[in-house]
């Protein structure tokens, strides 16, 4: 990918194109914890956003299971859906002694060992087996991923990157570079939902369509 006089020149495994406008929509790339079948469970019955997948697993023995602080956010928006939760923080210490009461007292159990696998059939989780080899039968569960932007084929383009490392833009979706463009969670950095993607990739398609009519009626 490289910046030229009249736009930009892109090589793909399709072959090479050259452009005026570039619109990044790239999404993100998240990082699964380290769990034997947490790949083959993924999207099936277990997921990492209860606004997408709660209702789908509402009233199921949930587990969620994450080493970052935020489990304990996550444990209280998934009691919307489940009464029966365990809240898992695979091997590390991030909740306070304070949270761990409080999701007692609601009777969600808590446990701080480290998973060893997610077991079930065709991506339908059954039980969560850990690292003693106790092992509990859960039908739904949730992770936290990490997220990354995909934007490493952009890296000959100086354009500014936001504080998650996305692409920076205003809100017609035109980044620091003239012509280029970035929509849904290419911008983001962060998960979103298809519809708040969606209605990005609509913004900043009628931005560019504006750029490029305006420069096409004075063109000579
Ligand atoms: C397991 C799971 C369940 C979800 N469930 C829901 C749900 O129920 N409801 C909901 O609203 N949202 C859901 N989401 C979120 C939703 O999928 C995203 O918010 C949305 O897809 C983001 O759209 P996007 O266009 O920004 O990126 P994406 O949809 O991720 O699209 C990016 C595309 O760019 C491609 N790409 C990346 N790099 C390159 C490259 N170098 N060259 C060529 N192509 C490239 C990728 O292959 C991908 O096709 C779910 C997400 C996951 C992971």
């Amino acid at each position: 990918m490289q910046k030229i006089e009249q736009g930009f020149f892109i090589r793909t495994d399709q072959g090479e194109f050259q452009t005026r406008k570039l619109l990044i929509a790239t999404g993100l790339k998240e990082e699964l914890p380290e769990i034997t079948g947490v790949v083959e469970h993924y999207g099936k019955s277990i997921f990492y956003c209860p606004y997408c997948d709660g209702w789908e697993l509402r009233d199921r023995p949930l587990i969620v299971v994450s080493d970052q602080p935020g489990i304990y956010h996550f444990a209280k928006l998934l009691y919307n859906w489940s009464r029966d939760l365990m809240v898992c923080t695979n091997g590390k210490s991030v909740l306070t002694e304070e949270e761990k009461q409080e999701l007692n007292a609601k009777n969600i159990l808590v446990s701080e060992q480290m998973v060893q696998s997610f077991n079930g059939i065709d991506g339908q989780l059954e039980e969560v087996k850990f690292i003693d080899g106790t092992r509990i039968k859960r039908t739904g569960g949730f992770i936290i991923p990490k997220w990354f932007p995909q934007l490493d084929f952009l890296k000959s383009i100086n354009y500014k990157k936001n504080d998650k490392t996305a692409v920076l833009t205003d809100a017609m979706g035109k980044s620091t570079i003239p012509g280029l463009f970035a929509a849904g969670e290419a911008t983001t950095g962060g998960p979103t939902q298809l519809i708040v993607a969606a209605a990005s990739g609509s913004v900043v398609a009628t931005s560019i369509n504006l750029e490029l009519t305006e420069e096409q009626f004075y063109f000579k």
